[in-house]
């Protein structure tokens, strides 16, 4: 990470961090960790976590370990897990030899387990899952205490062992700690520890039929890696008492937990529950396809690390709920290409234009400029020639008042090239349609200026025919057409809140001969119509697949604007 980017905003859990500098209450010590569950690619709100975590490790000169807590088998996959290191090394984090599983944990959480049950503070219990939630009571009435509640500890330690031998059934039993069953806060009533689950762990394999809940592990986790600041978003914030139960009654090591809001999206679903059913479901292509909000979705749409790490850091961290609009994702993604990608001119909906008065044969390499932003990025020759093509949008022959491009006896620049002129327009005698331009040039105009200082309109881009590449580009745009498709999603379908033109596919788009050495990844602005990046998994030598990243309109410029008045 560069220098400029190094030191982040500051925010409130930094002053408590430098507080705890200040008073040396972790020895000076500061250790976070991200710990992802493996059940699904990490999302753009994992990206926050990720970034917070990290980035104050490396500003504090501490430590920031990557941990799956992967305790829930059945949910669980090794490709998550790959996935989720590719996804933080692509963000630009770097765990070093500090990658951990709570399943490494297991030996150590059953002994923690033992511990509690031989000081009478957990318990077997045999009521179903489904008598657990009714004697819980609500949060108006009391729960009700287990009729199995008051087990010698010599009959749970012996139960305790039988449930890791393999000697009951999925749901039978489970082991609860024994705290208070009226417990104002209702993850205090007696909340469970482990269950029976007869499941092939992706690291333990068989070697456990027990495991423990999140509830049970997180925290220990935490304590046996040492974590100063465990940073969790606020939905924990009521499991803190509970993890300070357990904490405090295993008499080990306490890492200070601290809640933040967490990040949510305008046109975005971002739990991995959600995403996983649109994935089932076919609306996607897979987890990442380009539309979706993962890290991985977004690196083949085109964003950059750098612009993802802005956002977060520019979203700033906080203690209460909001939705960012994605538009200011745009503006960070967008701010980013500006600044570095190469411009080039592709024609997405091709109109044949033929210049009558260019010789046939001639090729005019003209000199077209890299980056207006950045002037060492130079400039490139792009071939003109008497066929050419230009964007369909950009005729009309029968323009209404404010079209300035080209029309029939209009004159318009060609963008590096001349002023052209249209003399007449060729049809499909069939359809109707306009197939074919007729046009003149003004040799005079050479650069796209008029020596008489006559004045066009509008600028085009265009390719030269005989030289252009053919490509498939395929257009993305929001997932989803309401702006806040969360709830509409908990529903059973997510039909009535998905964009219908979220994606549409132009396959026979012509580009400028620059972008035969184009390679996957690779990020473009095509003039006038947006930024774009070459697919990583289907461009290959051969076929050129583009995927649109966004489009120049900046829509946060403008919120921003209205916003202010
Ligand atoms: P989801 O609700 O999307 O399934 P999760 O919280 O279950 O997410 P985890 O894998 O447990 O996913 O999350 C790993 C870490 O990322 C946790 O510390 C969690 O708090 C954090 N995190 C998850 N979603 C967000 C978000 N939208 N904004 C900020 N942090 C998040
Ligand atoms: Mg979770």
């Amino acid at each position: 990470m560069n220098e400029k980017e190094s030191k982040s905003p500051s925010n409130f859990i930094r002053s408590i961090i430098e507080e705890d500098l200040r008073t040396g209450r972790w020895e000076g010590r500061v250790h976070t960790r991200f710990p992802p569950e493996p059940n699904g690619f990490l999302h753009i709100g994992h990206a926050k976590s990720i970034c917070l975590n990290f980035g104050i490790a490396a500003d504090y000169n501490g430590l920031c370990n990557l941990r799956f807590d992967d305790t829930n088998p059945l949910k669980e996959e090794q490709t998550y897990i790959d996935a989720i290191m590719e996804d933080v090394r692509w963000l630009g984090f770097d765990w070093g030899d500090r990658l951990y599983y709570a399943s490494d944990y297991f030996e150590q959480l059953y002994e923690y387990a033992l511990k509690l049950i031989r000081d009478g503070k957990a318990y077997v219990d045999d009521l179903s899952a489904e008598q657990i939630r009714q004697y819980r009571g609500t949060l108006k009435e009391p729960g009700r205490e287990s009729p199995y509640r008051n087990r010698s500890v010599e009959e749970n330690l012996d139960l305790f062992e039988r449930m890791r031998a393999g000697e009951f059934e999925e749901g039978s039993k489970v082991l609860r700690a024994r705290i208070d069953m009226a417990a104002p806060n209702l993850n205090l009533r007696d909340p469970v520890m482990y269950r029976v689950l007869y499941a092939t762990h992706p690291r333990t394999g068989d070697r456990w039929c027990i495991y423990p809940t999140y509830d049970f592990t997180h925290g220990q986790s935490d304590s046996i890696e040492g974590i100063t600041h465990s940073l969790c978003t606020l939905e924990f914030e009521d499991h803190r008492p509970l993890y300070d139960w357990f904490l405090d009654n295993l008499e080990i090591y306490h890492p200070r937990q601290i809640e933040f809001a967490r990040l949510n999206l305008t046109r975005t679903v971002m739990s991995k529950r959600k995403l996983l059913r649109l994935v089932e479901e076919g609306h996607v292509s897979g987890w990442d396809d380009p539309r979706m909000p993962t890290l991985s979705g977004l690196r083949r749409r085109g964003y950059t690390p750098e612009s993802i790490r802005n956002f977060c850091e520019r979203i700033g961290i906080s203690k209460k709920d909001s939705t960012v609009d994605i538009a200011f994702l745009e503006h960070c993604v967008r701010e980013d290409l500006n600044r570095r990608a190469p411009r080039v001119m592709a024609v997405l909906r091709p109109l044949r234009v033929v210049l009558e008065n260019y010789p046939e044969d001639r090729v005019e390499e003209l000199e077209a400029v890299n980056n207006p932003e950045d002037e060492a990025m130079g400039t490139r020759k792009v071939p003109f020639s008497k066929v050419l093509y230009i964007e369909r949008d950009d005729f009309m022959e029968e323009p209404p008042k404010k079209f300035y491009r080209l029309a029939p006896g209009r004159e318009v620049r060609l963008r590096y090239a001349y002023y052209v002129k249209c003399n007449d327009v060729i049809k499909d005698e069939n359809t109707g349609q306009v197939v074919e331009l007729r046009c003149t040039y003004d040799p005079e105009t050479r650069g796209g200026w008029a020596p008489d200082g006559r004045k066009v309109k509008a600028t085009l881009h265009w390719v030269s025919a005989r030289h252009a590449l053919s490509a498939e580009v395929r257009l993305y745009d929001h997932l989803f057409a309401s702006d806040h498709p969360e709830e509409a999603a908990d529903g059973t379908d997510f039909g009535s809140v998905l964009n219908p033109d979220s994606l549409e596919t132009l396959t026979d788009c012509k580009l400028e001969p620059s972008l035969e050495s184009a390679k996957p990844g690779d990020r473009l602005q095509f003039e006038r119509l947006g930024y774009f990046c070459v697919d990583p998994l289907d461009s290959r030598p051969g076929r050129l697949v583009f995927n649109r990243t966004v489009t120049l309109r900046d829509t946060w410029a403008k919120i921003r604007k209205a916003g202010k008045k």
